[in-house]
């Protein structure tokens, strides 16, 4: 990928989309539980984009909470079918963090930091790369 690239990110009815050229500033895991409930799965996994990389498309319903860092984060879904495509925090102004899943390519850069590894469930691999800083909570 160039730093041209263009990527395309979608909720499962395609309704909500994002349109992102660039490279992410960052690649993450989270084990939280707060992110195990959000999403369903046991992990989420997120790429945070500077705002001016990305053009919305579609409606998107919000939901506000507190991470224990005192931070609010507000998730924005699909009012239709429910998938949380993206989302803001205080903790990371001027960027919205991106569900990797959402992209649905494979080939998307893999994280290359683990956070909340205290919550992280035994079966699930931390990432591929050796040098992926493993961190016990943040956010
Ligand atoms: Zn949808
Ligand atoms: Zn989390």
């Amino acid at each position: 990928m160039t730093a041209s690239a263009t990527r395309h990110a979608a909720c499962s009815c395609g309704q909500l989309s994002l349109t992102i050229t660039g490279e992410p500033a960052r690649v993450s895991m989270c084990h939280c539980q707060e992110c195990q409930r959000r999403t369903g799965a046991v992990t989420s996994n997120q790429a945070r984009f500077a705002i001016a990389q990305v053009s919305v498309s579609g409606r998107a319903s919000e939901w506000t909470r507190k991470a224990e860092s005192g931070n609010a984060l507000t998730f924005r879904f699909c009012p239709v079918c429910g998938s949380t495509v993206f989302w803001t925090g205080e903790g990371f102004p001027g960027f919205y963090a991106v569900a990797i899943g959402t992209f649905a390519d494979a080939t998307f850069p893999a994280p290359t930091i683990s956070v909340w590894e205290e919550c992280r469930h035994p079966w699930v691999p931390p990432p591929l790369d050796p040098a992926t800083k493993r961190v016990p909570k943040q956010g």
